[in-house]
């Protein structure tokens, strides 16, 4: 057996769904689409992470030989009920903090490749779906996802972890193309509701709201915060409504037990009210794009939830939030919350704040009874 096959015979027994082989040229593909967009990736083009480096790896890896690419299926267990619509079920099961079980798989493979002598290096800025389509183990979605190609009845709950690594292996057949059925009118596109999706294969990540709800800064646009719903934390909506998903979404999984026994800690009231020991504890451990510091954003985007969740049984919370919360961006958001929720309740609380708000604050309080009294 050679390295190449030793490789994939222990990723598949460590309980990877494939693994793919690729060369570290440039990914040519990639650059071009980033360069003929440039305005919407100058966010991700900085000294600190830059993507146009990233996609050369040969450049910025010189030692390395092969992009070696491993998928698994994060979608193997069902996920809270209580948690869909809100978290993406992505971020639901990253490890990289808790460094539960699928962090040690990768360690295992990682002693395995050591064993080996064979030089490794995870470079978490190597851009995934399309080294993956290169490896010849996705293809891609209208919707810019990747979907399983061998593996995972074709889904798209794919995590890629491109590794390189000094040895040089016969990269696998590329496939990089849309493997969308022709029948398929493009609901992932009618689906976004931000439409973040501009054309098939066309993203504006700045509109989408796994951005917005982690990446942006200041208050959320008002724009947008109808159309986001009650996400709070990334978005699933062009996935779960893709035919390509379908037949592994149908089907009965097991239970995800203790994603189940922490989801009351990620409860939208419970992210509005939470102290910064809960975040800290219990949140950030497992959704930590939003820094540690800035409880404040999960507050805001917890507070836009709960006023497009229709349920006016929050208005005393979001009135107590817009009197006493510490950030503007949240005292701003409950009242949008309260606008958008409305009913005399809602209007009572808004009012009592509008001598003393300042700055932004009166603004969302005066758009938001404006709202109330049209
Ligand atoms: S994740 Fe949500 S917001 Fe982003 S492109 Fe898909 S549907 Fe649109
Ligand atoms: S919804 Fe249709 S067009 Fe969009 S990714 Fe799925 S199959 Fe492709």
């Amino acid at each position: 057996m050679n390295l190449k096959q030793r490789m994939r015979e222990r990723a598949l027994e460590l309980g990877f769904d494939d693994i793919g082989f690729t060369t570290t040229e440039p990914l040519d593909l990639y650059l071009k689409e980033i360069d003929s967009r440039g305005d919407m990736y100058d966010w991700v083009m900085t000294d600190k992470f830059n993507l146009r480096e990233s996609a050369s790896p040969r450049e910025k890896h010189p030692w390395a030989r092969s992009l070696l690419v491993l998928i698994r299926n994060y979608h193997n267990r069902s996920f809270p009920p209580q948690m869909i619509g809100k978290i993406g079920r992505r971020y639901l099961i990253d490890e990289r903090v808790e460094k539960g079980v699928e962090h040690r798989r990768l360690v295992d493979f990682f002693h395995f490749l050591k064993d080996e002598g064979v030089r490794h290096f995870f470079d978490a800025a190597t851009p995934a779906r399309m080294s993956a389509a290169r490896a010849g183990l996705v293809t891609y979605g209208k919707n810019c996802f990747a979907f399983a190609g061998r593996s995972m009845l074709g889904a798209s709950w794919v995590l890629i972890l491109p590794l390189l690594i000094d040895a040089e292996v016969a990269p696998d057949a590329p496939s990089i193309e849309v493997g969308c059925p022709s029948w398929c009118r493009d609901v992932c596109i009618a689906a976004c509701p931000t439409r973040a999706i501009y054309a098939q294969k066309k993203m504006r990540p700045q509109k989408c709201i796994a951005f917005q709800s982690y990446y942006s800064k200041g208050i959320t646009p008002m724009e947008l915060r109808e159309p986001m719903g009650t996400w709070v934390y990334g978005c699933d909506r062009c996935q779960e409504v893709c035919p390509r998903n379908q037949p592994w979404m149908n089907q009965d999984l097991p239970t995800n037990g203790p994603l189940m026994e922490r989801a009351g800690d990620f409860s939208l009231d419970t992210l509005l009210t939470m102290s910064e020991k809960h975040y800290v504890e219990k949140v950030w451990p497992l959704a930590f794009y939003i820094a540690k510091e800035n409880v404040a954003k999960w507050q805001m985007n917890a507070a836009r939830a709960l006023g497009n969740l229709g349920d006016r049984q929050f208005v005393p919370l979001l009135a107590q939030y817009l009197a006493e919360n510490e950030s503007e961006k949240v005292r701003g958001m409950c009242a949008w919350a309260l606008g958008r929720l409305g009913g005399p309740a809602a209007g009572k609380a808004l009012a009592s704040r509008r001598q003393t708000a300042e700055g932004l604050v009166k603004q969302e309080i005066e758009s938001a009874l404006e709202n109330l009294a049209s």
